[in-house]
């Protein structure tokens, strides 16, 4: 069985806010830093995560897949 976990590289995150614009039951912004983190895995990846995902101007953010 596979799962998949988002990861997001906060030294690549700049802040822009736009993946919790985007998907705000995913990401949001971690105040005390300025930089984005996953706020909640999520039990499947919506259309929602996907776009946030690809919308991140520097890529910090990826899926990837557990086997377990
Ligand atoms: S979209 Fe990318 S750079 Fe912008 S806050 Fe999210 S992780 Fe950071």
């Amino acid at each position: 069985m596979s799962k998949f976990k988002i990861v997001l590289d906060q030294e690549k995150c700049i802040g822009c806010n736009t993946c919790p614009l985007i998907d705000p039951d995913t990401f949001e912004i971690d105040t005390t830093i300025y930089k984005a983190k996953v706020k909640a895995q999520p039990q499947e990846i919506s259309e929602k995560t996907k776009t946030a995902v690809s919308s991140c101007p520097v890529g910090a953010i990826s899926i990837i897949e557990e086997n377990n």
